[in-house]
């Protein structure tokens, strides 16, 4: 767990840049320069969570890989890790049992686990970027500090928005919420809905008032013992250890005080929350392509044909410097968005841009492995095909490719009107 000395300002190693007018600035600027931070400029805090993640994703998850893949099934020593290190409470307050770190920090903690497994780090970016987020932007204090600290500590949560006639279109969901007395009453079914295999709290988005249309959408805190069946659990191309899954709720009674912030505000807490999200999901690919990239380098440095390695032969070169070069880029539009937000600046158009961007890398990377590894790429003893299996999800969820470009699209037409 990240102690209380490592609960410090994301930021607080970031100087704000000198602002320098006239010509002065000229005979300034060398200064001004040189203490302005790359994007690579991390706090101690993030260093060191980083590495906490690294090792934990190399000792503790590593191995399983393989057969959490197979079984279509998340290890329970997996899920435990995660809860025990900090990192499904990452941005939680120190005092509600979490580790009080950065966005920065959630962003470097999906990236690490997805360069081991993609599945692991989806579950600890749902958690992270979506549900606490929740909780934590709009929930009443009462709601916080009965949530929060289950959260960090041992129980899963879930995001419930996708429905079978409602993808892209999130908000013409068919979910239904009906006052009755002290409580409401929920009905209707939802689709795609990562880690309700797992979880125990579930954020169901729910029409309260279908006469006024999206804004009668409504964020309520159900708890699974409530009634929540889990109806079917999807087999899939990737991420397959990560369970998504088919919720009916039939008349599931849930308390008034579980009303998630206002009601009628469901639709703008999900549009906000799937703006941030994206960050996360750039870093799953982002991290996702370098897991395929560092795994399968090596193997040009050592597999020889034609008397030499592989690795020297231009043909391979100019592929191999074209990808390392779109990582490079995927990871600072990532960081970028991530930053931006962090820092409460404009970041829609950016995190729609990571996401899109780093989505196409993590495709191309994985594919790109696959065929540098020759035959051994195409098996399953080697870990660079789940990466190819997993990669195809980053262009559907939390907002399709398509999706991405137009809100890109709006934002840009926007700017020059
Ligand atoms: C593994 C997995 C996990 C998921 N986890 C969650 C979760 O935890 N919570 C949750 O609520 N949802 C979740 N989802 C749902 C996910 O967000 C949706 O699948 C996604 O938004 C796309 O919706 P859809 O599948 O209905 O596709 P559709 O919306 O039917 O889209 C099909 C195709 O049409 C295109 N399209 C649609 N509208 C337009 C348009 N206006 N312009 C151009 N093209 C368009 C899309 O880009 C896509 O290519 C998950 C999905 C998967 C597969």
């Amino acid at each position: 767990m990240f102690t209380s000395a490592l609960r410090r300002s994301a930021t607080g190693l970031i100087r704000p840049a000198t602002r320098t007018l006239g010509v002065r600035a000229f005979s300034q600027s060398s200064v001004v320069r040189s203490s302005l931070p790359s994007l690579y400029t991390l706090t101690e805090e993030e260093q060191m969570l980083r590495d906490t993640v690294a090792r934990f994703s190399a000792e503790q998850v590593q191995p399983k890989v393989s057969e959490m893949d197979e079984k279509e099934k998340l290890d329970p020593a997996v899920l435990k890790g995660l809860f025990d290190h900090g990192f499904m409470g990452i941005e939680t307050p120190g005092e509600l049992g979490g580790s009080e770190c950065s966005f920065m920090s959630a962003i470097l903690t999906i990236e690490e686990l997805a360069k081991v497994d993609p599945s692991v780090s989806v579950i600890c970016d749902v958690q992270n970027t979506l549900v606490n987020t929740v909780f934590r932007k709009y929930a009443s204090k009462e709601l916080q500090e009965k949530y929060l600290p289950r959260l960090a500590a041992d129980t899963v949560g879930c995001f419930c928005l996708s429905e079978a006639g409602s993808g892209s279109d999130a908000f013409a969901l068919q979910t239904r919420a009906e006052k009755k007395g002290d409580h409401y009453v929920l009905n209707g079914s939802k689709m795609w809905i990562t880690n309700s295999g797992e979880a125990d709290v579930f954020l169901v988005f729910a029409n309260l008032d279908p006469s006024k249309g999206y804004k009668g959408i409504t964020c309520f805190v159900v708890e699974k013992e409530w009634g929540v069946q889990i109806a079917k659990k999807e087999s899939k191309l990737g991420i397959r250890a990560s369970s998504t899954c088919v919720l009916n709720f039939d008349d599931v009674k849930v308390p008034a005080e579980n009303v998630l912030g206002e009601i009628g505000k469901g639709y703008k807490y999900a549009i906000e929350i799937l703006n941030e999200g994206r960050i996360g999901i750039a870093a799953q690919m982002l991290g996702l392509a370098e897991g395929a990239f560092d795994q399968t380098m090596p193997y040009l440095n050592q597999r020889k044909q034609f008397g030499k390695p592989i690795a020297e032969f231009q043909g391979l070169q100019f592929q191999y410097a074209q990808v390392a070069m779109e990582i490079e880029a995927a990871r600072l539009l990532t960081y970028n968005a991530a930053r931006l937000k962090e820092q409460g600046k404009v970041f829609v158009k950016e995190a729609a841009m990571a996401k899109l961007y780093a989505s196409q890398v993590a495709e191309k990377t994985a594919s790109r492995c696959v065929e540098w590894l020759g035959g051994v790429g195409f098996t399953r003893e080697f870990p660079v095909e789940k990466f190819y299996r997993d990669c195809k999800i980053g262009a559907i969820y939390e907002g399709t490719s398509n999706i991405q470009l137009q809100t890109i699209a709006k934002m840009v037409s926007a700017q020059y009107r």
